[in-house]
């Protein structure tokens, strides 16, 4: 998901794609890579780890090539080694690419490639590209690329350069952010104009389906089909800085409305909606194991313990499993019984979480199935776990979970499924759920739409000292999600409680100075939601509510009402903590505070 540049023009290209490389580092990744043509014999240099590793690499070599190609890889296919780092070579060391996204099917691509006598160096998706393009190619390196792509599924940022066709750069696009400017000196081609900004401000954005060809000064844009695009011309007005964050103040923001797109990202290629079912490549090897299993154990901290008690509800009601869940710093030092017939999940946004990877190789020396929800590919946890789901969110910044946070909501609804239809859940009802995953993208986005409403409300709420979140059932754990979110980032004091639970203490804090933020949406405990709201009413405290779109009782009973569109009561709580994260990040804002870093707090925990 990170960083490519590309460079063609009368400068030495180089220093400027490692430059580059420096501007899109924020985006996290784990390797790198860079090509230079040296009078048309190409240069190529690639290292694990920090980018200081490449460029002292590089700097031994001193190339002077006028055109290249960088890139920075968040590993997704294939573990964080030197051979999988990009850019990837066709057979001849003529093709070379770097690409960022994910080829879905490559799999097949790569056995009908290796039928025809290609040879692979790497375990990435990636590296069926040079090969298929390589294939098509007879000397026009954009109609090699172009006829390659019509055989391509998955998200694609991609620039490629050949040997053979020297002198232009080939970039397109599908679902993974791509950029192009031309100046006097030269073209530029990177995934975040904060790469290329500084050379100029006049930015083609690539749409979906494009093909750009680079030659030095000048570029065209056309569509997998040749089709000539009229590109509109966009100057930026982004500092360096803002451009990094996408023109967002912070990364929490950007991470936010960037949920759309990454819940996109992790069902992508996993939905099987005529059989009502979900296809997770990284259970295949366990597939049989978890048809005997009767119970699931879910270890997590923090955000990632949240979706875990989300998940619990999710796999008891729909697959019938029973579902512990265990904050990994308590499970590690209990007596955990670890039994045969018990599969034990690890969620983790970095995989480096030392308590989950403690509780983690505690249940491995004891001999249970262990699997994973993992954002990070080749982390600890993602490398120590039987089989796993990746999450595909892309790199978090900020330090409190967001759009991890979601997407590790619809892995578990993906598992739901994958588990229940190994079991007594129908066929009908089966591929009703996965055509609401599939709705989410856009109910989400529906959701962030109201950001300005949500700023104001937060605008009357961010002088309280105090708030209170309940929800029942899916979003009881929203509730606690949604208190951490704002003790996080705006260091206001918030208590995350059962619904129902209230009466048997909390309830006696409430007062005209102590808000509650009620998450109720038309689901099955709706009635229940309303009685404690009155509850809570009739002791003078003010209520915020999210609600279904249509509820109209609520709004006589609130103070105040974000709505959410109407879903499955199981993929409410996907919805429901949006306004809550906005909720958070702006009371944060407003009260001054640096949101992306919050005191006290890192992103990856890697102490106990
Ligand atoms: N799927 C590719 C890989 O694993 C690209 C990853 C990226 O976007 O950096 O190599």
């Amino acid at each position: 998901m990170c960083g490519i540049i590309g460079y063609i023009g009368n400068k030495s290209a180089t220093p400027l794609i490692l430059d580059g490389l420096r501007k899109q580092s924020y985006r996290g990744y784990d390797s790198s890579g860079i090509i230079v043509f040296e009078k048309e014999k190409p240069e190529l240099v690639r290292a694990v780890g920090k980018l200081e590793v490449l460029e002292e690499k590089v700097q031994k070599s001193d190339f002077k090539g006028t055109v290249g190609l960088g890139h920075s890889r968040w590993a997704t296919h294939g573990e964080v080694t030197e051979a999988n780092a990009h850019p990837h070579a066709d057979c001849n060391n003529n093709i070379f690419v770097v690409h960022n996204g994910i080829i879905e099917n490559f799999m097949s691509l790569k056995r009908q490639l290796e039928e025809k006598g290609h040879v692979f160096h790497s375990e990435t998706d990636t590296e069926v590209l040079p090969h298929l393009i390589e294939h098509f190619f007879k000397g026009d390196l954009p109609k090699a690329v172009r006829q390659a792509l019509l055989l391509v599924k998955g998200s694609y940022g991609m620039a490629v350069v050949a040997r053979d066709d020297p002198g232009k750069i080939v970039a397109a696009r599908v679902s993974s952010p791509l950029v192009i400017s031309v100046n006097d000196s030269g073209g530029f081609v990177a995934s975040d104009p904060s790469a290329i900004v500084s050379h100029s401000n006049k930015m083609v954005f690539l749409d979906d389906g494009e093909v750009a060809v680079l030659e030095s000064g000048t570029f065209t844009v056309t569509d997998l089909h040749n089709i000539k695009k009229e590109k509109e011309i966009t100057e930026l007005e982004w500092s360096a800085e803002e451009a990094q964050k996408g023109g967002h103040e912070t990364f929490m923001l950007k991470e936010i409305l960037e949920q759309p797109e990454s819940i996109r990202n992790v069902i992508r290629g996993r939905l099987l909606p005529k059989e009502g079912a979900v296809k997770l490549g990284g259970l295949e090897e366990v597939e049989e194991k978890l048809r005997g299993m009767k119970r699931i154990h879910i270890i997590a901290c923090g955000t990632a313990f949240f979706s875990a008690m989300t998940g619990k509800y999710m796999i008891e009601e729909y697959a019938g499993l029973s579902c512990e869940v265990d904050i990994a710093s308590e499970f590690r030092y209990r007596k955990p019984i670890v039994s045969p017939d018990t599969a034990f999940l690890f969620i983790s946004q970095s995989g480096e979480t030392a308590d989950t990877l403690a509780a983690l190789r505690e249940v491995k020396r004891k001999g249970g199935l262990t699997l994973g929800i993992v954002n990070t590919v080749g982390s600890s946890v993602a490398r120590e776990i039987t089989a796993g789901i990746y999450n595909h969110a892309g790199p978090e910044i900020g330090v409190a979970s967001t759009k991890a946070f979601t997407s590790q909501l619809v892995a578990l609804a993906m598992l739901t499924v994958f588990l229940a239809r190994q079991r007594s859940m129908s066929l009908v009802l089966g591929k009703r759920i996965v055509e609401e995953i599939a709705r989410l993208p856009d109910l989400v986005k529906q959701v962030l739409g109201q950001k300005e409403v949500i700023a104001q409300l937060a605008q009357k709420y961010a002088s309280f000292s105090n708030m209170l979140y309940i929800g029942r059932k899916y979003n009881y754990p929203i509730a606690l999600e949604g208190a951490l979110k704002l003790k996080e980032i705006s260091y206001v004091h918030a208590e995350g409680y059962g619904a129902g639970e209230m009466k048997h203490g909390s309830i006696a804090l409430i007062d005209e100075n102590f808000p509650t933020l009620a998450i109720c949406p038309s689901d099955s405990v709706y009635e229940k939601m309303i009685s404690n709201i009155q509850e809570i009413k009739a002791r003078g405290g003010s209520i915020i509510a999210i609600a279904s779109v249509g509820d109209k009782e609520i709004a006589n009973l609130a103070d105040d009402v974000i709505y959410i569109p109407k879903t499955i009561e199981m993929l409410t709580p996907i919805l429901s903590v949006l306004p809550l994260q906005l909720f958070a990040y702006e009371i944060g804002v407003k009260r001054g505070y640096d949101v992306d870093k919050p005191r006290n707090l890192a992103k990856s925990v890697t102490v106990e």
